[in-house]
């Protein structure tokens, strides 16, 4: 399941498709900390707004499928 999210997210990558922004969802999020696909909480100084994910973690996300950052191993 993993795999196959990244596998998806870098073929989205490589056609210039934008990513959608729950792409985020298969890592942890680096300012609320939920768990790998749980929805962002809000958290003081970092309200969620209309969003389903902290941009922080839609970056994140973003970087690692890019290769600029290693991809966080998912927590079991
Ligand atoms: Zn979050």
């Amino acid at each position: 399941m993993y795999h196959s999210i990244v596998k998806i997210g870098r073929a989205a990558l490589a056609q210039g498709v934008e990513l959608v922004p729950s792409s985020g969802q298969f890592l942890e999020c680096p300012v609320c900390e939920v768990l790998p696909g749980q929805r962002c909480v809000n958290v003081p100084k970092h309200p969620l707004e209309d969003n389903v994910l902290h941009v922080e973690r839609t970056e994140l996300a973003e970087k690692a499928l890019r290769g600029e950052i290693p991809f966080p191993i998912p927590l079991r």
